[in-house]
């Protein structure tokens, strides 16, 4: 049931790749998140490659398939008993609904805001309880602003807790836009170098830098650094997240270790992973940990 006080939102959709309620590690207390999809960069050590893309995708198992080729035959390419191949598949609607298997789903479909608010009011009671609410992550939320922004404003007057997670990279009229509606932003921040940050991400990081300070000087802003072995494990980095801390008002660092969860989607979706096989270990943590005791805030390191 949508509240009488919620914004009209009619005809307004956005493309989300799961809403996942229960969630423990987006915010404080017990949040439902929203994960939106589309993102501007490309990290290389990216856990969600589903949120990448700005379309739907079909996420295949091949475990599953029985190479019985219904799923290309439902949209009208050719089936040789290879099983689904993604180049020739023109319909993936058809193609997911034509798997009996488990071998084919969609992954991205719209929802509107009420739809969201419906899921989000579930766990109402919880939020209350825990301090939590609901967390707009993705993908970045910002490449999707209008629903974004109607989203906070509709859990805005329900008086849920907001959290916004992004990356940064957005035009800074966007991200200051949805400001008045976000109680904390939870920003990453992945690499101090600019030209690194490019090798990595496919994008340098003075935009970023840019939209930090803006956002820093206006709403709580949590830091999420992601600590990846071998690849922004060095101390110049470390310096440069202190320093950056120094500058602007943050309220806590929040180191992400690097975990390889998502590391077999790549081949689901049909896209390689280029980095090997990566453990972070008590002295990389031991590491970071000390290091970023010079910074003028709080840091915890997450799980
Ligand atoms: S319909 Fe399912 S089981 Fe059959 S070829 Fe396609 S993915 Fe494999």
């Amino acid at each position: 049931m949508t509240s009488s006080a919620e914004p009209s939102t009619d005809g307004l959709r956005g493309l989300l790749t799961d809403v996942l309620r229960f969630s423990l590690h987006d915010g404080p207390g017990i949040r439902t998140t929203v994960f939106f999809k589309g993102c501007p960069l490309r990290c290389v050590w990216c856990h969600n490659p589903e949120t990448q893309s700005p379309r739907p995708e079909l996420d295949y198992h091949a475990e599953r398939c029985v190479r019985c080729g219904e799923c290309l035959r439902a949209c009208g390419a050719e089936a040789d008993g290879s099983g689904f191949v993604r180049e020739r598949c023109a319909d993936l609607d058809a193609a997911a609904a034509a798997c009996t298997h488990d071998g084919l789903s969609l992954t991205g479909r719209e929802w509107s805001v009420a739809e969201v608010m419906d899921e989000v009011r579930k766990d109402a009671a919880y939020y209350v309880a825990s301090g939590g609410g609901i967390t707009l992550s993705g993908g970045e939320p910002l490449l999707q602003a209008d629903f974004a922004t109607a989203l906070l404003s509709a859990a805005r007057a329900e008086k849920l807790h907001t959290c916004v997670e992004s990356c940064g990279h957005v035009a800074s009229e966007r991200l200051e836009s949805i400001l008045p509606l976000v109680d904390l932003l939870l920003f990453d921040w992945k690499m101090t170098d600019s030209a690194q940050h490019r090798e990595l991400t496919g994008v340098g990081n003075e935009l970023i830098r840019a939209s930090l300070a803006m956002a820093a000087s206006q709403v709580p802003v949590v830091l999420r650094c992601p600590l990846i072995p071998g690849i922004n494990d060095n101390g110049a980095h470390l310096a440069g997240i202190v320093d950056l801390a120094s500058q602007i008002l943050v309220q806590r660092i929040e180191i992400m270790p690097y975990h390889a969860a998502g590391s077999a989607k790549y081949a689901r979706y049909g896209r390689g992973y280029s980095l090997p096989e990566i453990a972070v270990s008590d002295e990389s943590r031991t590491r970071w940990m000390q290091a970023l005791q010079a910074a003028p805030c709080p840091v915890t390191i997450a799980d």
